[in-house]
């Protein structure tokens, strides 16, 4: 939708930078000869006109000189400008060779949690239809699995939040744990500022005092990878005090017997003693929560990273559900979701257990509807195939010979970099589609230059379960394609065209409209024509339904209708420290940046808020290893080193340091951290691995 006013031009649009996905107009004016760019935010019901300096500056990346243009083949270990046509023989010519030789899994597919919902949808189709490969995954599995496979455990569905962010001022306590909602998601603080204002208490569970702990009534600065022994002390007050919702729990809720008898066993004297945070803490806190008349839980990735994140998540689900917290205003739980769709993204097929419309491909049932919708027999569809660190080591194992990678930069954001690394340099053939030349992009055989969330229509789901539509609003740059039109060109040359006609992103979300019908994540009543009035939350399995805003209200989503609590042991991530590597590193994002940095990094204005990695450090630690303030550290663990510049703050616990992941190289901090995967969602120890640290003369 461009609107012409003389030398002015305005694009309406939407960040791409988060999960609130905030509305917002790009003006171009046209200023004696030159382009000059502003960015305005539009109203929009989930973040009311509001933008972060993320937003802001969105566009410097979409307009960087450094976008790719052209696509690029490597002949003699460099790139060269080769048409689409050469590009698209290129691939056939490959991918074909190597399944006729390997079988049909010997191609990989890895995708990404800011694809658009189309993109993401018909990703998962194209590996299952075009290469049949069973090897599909991306890189949600390091985002939202954790929270996403707890959910669905215990619910019988995934969504984000079970509630509206506008009942968040009607909550009374609000527990927070790992979740820096100030930095990462600074547009939805007013709902929580003003619950602060409504006299809402605020439980804030983190390592590090950041920015959200300003919101904090009790700040639970805990020993890292304990949250579950937390939240089972908290239970143990709550089951000894009487706080238990006895008719909720018996009604609603499945376990209870086992998880009671479980929490008899805890002592609290030894929850004190594993999480550093006083018995008399414990016992405020869970009062505090079970006495509210209304509570909200919020987690993230702090929580979440870690090899027991499951079921550390299941145990704050448990909380909620013992104190019948949940389905009704101002009571209910989110997983505050950190990538620009990492909603949607998880909810149409691209992951390695999932069919459209959160159905498991596993199902007979659920094989059967979606090989109909596709027009394919059902024997032909593939099985569950791997997650996405799994299929890293099949690649390193030789079984996976060739890997097509949308929307992702693994080689900075998996654990173990250095590994991953190595591992893609052993393909046959690698192709990765994206705007930039990134880390992964400069190891590939080919790359497909795609266009931005400016020249790109279609649509995402945002943290609330809310369906939004983004215009494509600039013309694209040179011989950019969007992500559907290269994966409906590649399939025509894979000779599977006939499953992929699709002309525009509407199309391709008519049929994953009709794929998720009857689905968890039903969309059949979401279209176009609603979406360019309203934000529409789902299930909403009809065009004259109004959406769900808040879910569970009279039953869970399983046959029966009741939750599932769970017995969470008191275990500790795996990754421990020991004489060798005496100090934990956790990992985090800063307000500058997103994700692996690719787009942040080359944005001069976010980039210059935050131009490299630091450690952040407690000055005793500093001292005790002799580290200066401001000085280059080296971080070892048995995987590898990083190099990162100290910064003093009391801000931290003495036996922990802070690393943000936005970068590259030396400073990529995923050289270092912890590929121990969670048995439940095979979610990698991001937040917590055993190191040691000491200070640099020089590189
Ligand atoms: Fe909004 Fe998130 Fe973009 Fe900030 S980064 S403007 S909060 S969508």
């Amino acid at each position: 939708k461009q609107k012409d006013h003389a030398s002015e031009t305005l694009f309406d649009t939407q960040c791409p930078f988060c999960s609130v996905q905030c509305a917002m107009q790009l003006i171009e004016e046209r200023v004696v000869g030159r382009n000059r760019y502003k960015v305005v935010p539009k109203d929009n019901p989930t973040s009311n006109g509001r933008l972060c300096i993320k937003g802001l500056h969105a566009h410097q990346h979409a307009l960087h000189t450094e976008r790719l243009q052209f696509p690029l083949l490597k002949r003699n270990g460099r790139f060269v400008r080769v048409s689409w046509e050469e590009a698209l023989s290129f691939i056939q010519v490959n991918f074909k060779n190597i399944q006729k030789e390997f079988g049909n899994d010997a191609i990989g597919v890895y995708g990404g949690g800011s694809l658009t919902n189309e993109e993401a949808y018909l990703l998962g189709k194209f590996a299952r239809v075009a290469l049949k490969t069973k090897y599909i995954d991306y890189n949600g599995r390091y985002c939202m699995s954790a929270a996403a496979a707890a959910m669905n455990a215990t619910f019988g569905l995934d969504r984000g939040l079970t509630n509206k962010l506008s009942e968040i001022p009607h909550a009374r306590c609000i527990i927070l744990a790992g979740t820096n909602i100030a930095e990462c998601q600074p547009t939805i603080m007013p709902y929580f500022h003003q619950a602060k204002k409504n006299g809402t208490f605020f439980i804030v569970i983190d390592p590090r005092e950041t920015a959200t702990c300003g919101l904090a009534d009790l700040h639970i600065k805990i020993k890292p990878g304990t949250d579950a022994a937390f939240v089972n002390g908290m239970l143990k007050v709550i089951f000894a005090e009487g706080y238990v919702d006895e008719q909720f729990v018996k009604e609603r809720t499945e376990g209870y017997d086992e998880l009671k008898k479980h929490i008899e066993q805890i002592q609290l004297d030894e929850m004190a003693e594993m999480t550093g945070i006083a018995p008399e803490v414990i016992q405020f806190a869970a009062r505090q929560y079970a006495t509210a008349p209304t509570g909200m839980i919020f987690t993230a990735r702090g929580v979440e990273q870690q090899t027991n994140g499951y079921m550390t998540v299941r145990n704050f689900l448990n909380l909620a559900l013992v104190t019948g917290k949940i389905g009704k205003i101002g009571c209910g739980y989110g997983a505050i979701t950190g990538q620009g769709n990492g909603q949607g993204g998880r909810e149409h097929g691209q992951k390695a257990d999932q069919l459209p419309g959160y159905r498991s491909i596993e199902n007979p049932e659920h094989r059967k509807y979606i090989a109909s919708v596709w027009g394919v027999p059902e024997e032909e569809l593939p099985r569950k195939g791997v997650s996405a660190y799994e299929m890293m080591q099949k690649i390193d194992e030789g079984e996976i010979k060739g890997l097509f990678v949308m929307g992702s930069n693994p080689v900075v954001s998996s654990p173990n970099a250095r590994f991953v690394k190595r591992a893609l340099k052993k393909l046959q053939c690698l192709v990765v589609v994206d705007l930039f030349l990134s880390e992964t992009a400069e190891l590939a055989d080919l790359v497909l230059p795609t266009s931005s969330y400016l020249e790109d229509e279609g649509t995402m789901t945002n943290l609330e379960g809310r369906v939004t539509w983004r215009p494509a609003s600039r013309k694209r740059p040179g011989e950019v394609k969007h992500d559907w039109e290269i994966l409906c060109e590649i399939a025509r040359v894979l000779g599977k065209g006939d499953y992929f006609r699709f002309s525009s992103a509407e199309e391709i979300f008519h049929e994953l409209r009709v794929a998720s019908r009857g689905g968890l994540a039903d969309y059949y009543g979401i279209t176009y024509e609603r979406l360019r009035n309203e934000r529409v939350y789902w299930p909403c399995p009809s065009p004259d339904h109004p959406g769900t805003a808040r879910l569970f209200e009279q039953s869970f989503a399983h046959p029966d209708g009741k939750a599932r609590l769970a017995v969470v042991d008191n275990e500790y991530q795996k990754e421990q420290t020991t004489e060798q590597y005496p100090i934990y590193v956790t990992t985090g994002r800063v307000l500058s940046h997103y994700l692996s940095g690719t787009q942040t990094r080359r944005s001069p204005a976010l980039a210059s808020r935050q131009i490299e990695a630091f450690m952040e450090i407690h000055p005793n630690t500093a001292k005790k290893y002799k580290i200066e303030n401001n000085a280059l550290v080296k971080l070892e663990t048995k995987r590898g080193a990083a190099v990162v510049r100290s910064k003093y703050s009391y801000k931290i616990r003495e036996d922990t340091v802070f690393v943000p992941f936005h970068w590259s190289g030396k400073q990529n901090i995923n050289q270092i951290t912890d590929d121990a995967l969670d048995p439940h969602c095979k979610m990698p120890g991001f937040k917590i691995c055993a190191a040691r640290i000491s200070s640099i003369v020089d590189l």
